[in-house]
């Protein structure tokens, strides 16, 4: 494949808009815990065509259904229902930013009775569990591939729209920092800002508040980190872990401590980072990330997860320390592997 050829072909493409264009109602969902991509590029679609008179709903499949603080500034929440109330056999499904059919939980068993299944993603783990796949691992974010599938179907991209849109890329592209940021990348930035959305504003609301019962939180998760020089071949390994009880004892609620490896991970020392993050029913959710040695994607599918090369994740039910174990070795750089 070429640089300027996409990994989705016309005829998904052609497939895809056609389903679209012909169904009344649409069944709109993303992945579990959703991120604001995840977020994002189903409620930038679902606002866009619920304005030609569409029936839209949208979901995610968290046994405990609530959009994470970070995210409900985003536009469209009126979308949004649970997965109580979700069609159970729709005739048009489309996923969105979920890489495998288990990553809708409570909404897999809808995706697999669904009449028509369009999967939008970007994850090169995709497992192609659709009809119809607009799947490009060389975009940045979802939100990306979403722009695209817009304008094919002549969807007006408004402020609000762009808004849903900018909240995906900015945060997958690490606020254009991390290496996925192409050309493409700044270029939708500049079509999006050309709509008036105020960026200072989301990457306020993405980034840049919080109660202060996380600062006690952070301080207790940064307290315990510990450096492993020897770990990840020789590369060095950083990690830490908040339990439920260190929220409690602040009354901080769980997505509230998903940025907390974003500051394990600046360590000079360590070339992977990981944090364990235990939810309110005492399972752990791990993030991790690497500046590019190692592959995080395949060390956390080896362990029922997924992800990117650089950021990845998996949900474990063992002990911190086991899952650790289970963990360590699978963190041998590219090309040291046998
Ligand atoms: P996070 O550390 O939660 O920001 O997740 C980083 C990336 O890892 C996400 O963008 C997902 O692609 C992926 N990921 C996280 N958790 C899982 C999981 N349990 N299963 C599959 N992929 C995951
Ligand atoms: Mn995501
Ligand atoms: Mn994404």
């Amino acid at each position: 494949m070429t640089a300027n050829e996409s990994a989705i072909s016309e005829a998904d493409w052609r497939r895809a808009t056609e389903l679209i264009r012909a169904a009344g109602t649409l069944a709109l969902a993303c992945h579990v815990s959703p991120d604001a991509d995840a977020l994002g590029s189903m409620l930038g679609l679902g606002l866009a065509l619920a304005r030609t008179g569409k029936k839209v709903v949208a979901s995610f499949g968290d046994r405990v259904f609530a959009v994470p603080r970070l995210l409900r500034f985003l536009p469209g929440q009126h979308l949004l229902a649970e997965p109580s109330a979700y069609p159970a056999e729709p005739e048009l499904m489309i996923t969105f930013d979920a890489s495998t059919m288990e990553r809708l939980g409570l909404l897999a068993p809808h995706a697999g009775k669904a009449g028509e299944l369009v999967v939008i993603d970007h994850h090169v783990s995709n497992t192609g569990f659709g009809t119809v796949h607009l799947v490009d691992p060389a975009a940045a974010s979802t939100t990306m591939v979403v722009e695209e599938l817009m304008n094919r179907l002549g969807l007006t991209i408004d402020r609000e729209v762009a808004t849903c849109l900018y909240a995906g890329l900015v945060t997958d592209t690490g606020s254009f920092r991390h290496s996925i940021t192409t050309p493409a990348a700044h270029a939708m930035a500049g079509r999006l800002l050309a709509t008036g959305l105020r960026p200072e504003e989301i990457a306020r609301e993405l980034w840049d508040r919080s109660p202060f019962a996380y600062l006690r939180v952070l301080g207790t998760a940064l307290g315990r980190a510990t450096l492993e020089p020897d770990a990840a071949g020789g590369l060095g390994l950083v990690w830490t872990y908040v339990t439920r009880a260190d929220r409690a004892a602040e009354g901080l609620p769980y997505d509230e401590v998903e940025g907390v490896i974003d500051v394990v991970r600046r360590v000079d020392e360590a070339e992977v980072a990981v944090v364990l993050k235990e939810d309110d029913e005492g399972g752990w959710n791990v993030s991790t990330r690497s500046k590019g040695a190692v592959d995080m994607a395949r060390a956390c599918a080896a362990l029922g997860g997924g992800g990117h090369p650089r950021a990845a994740g998996f949900s474990s039910a063992l002990s911190a320390a086991d899952t650790m174990a289970a963990l360590r070795p699978l963190l041998a750089p590219e090309g040291s592997r046998p």
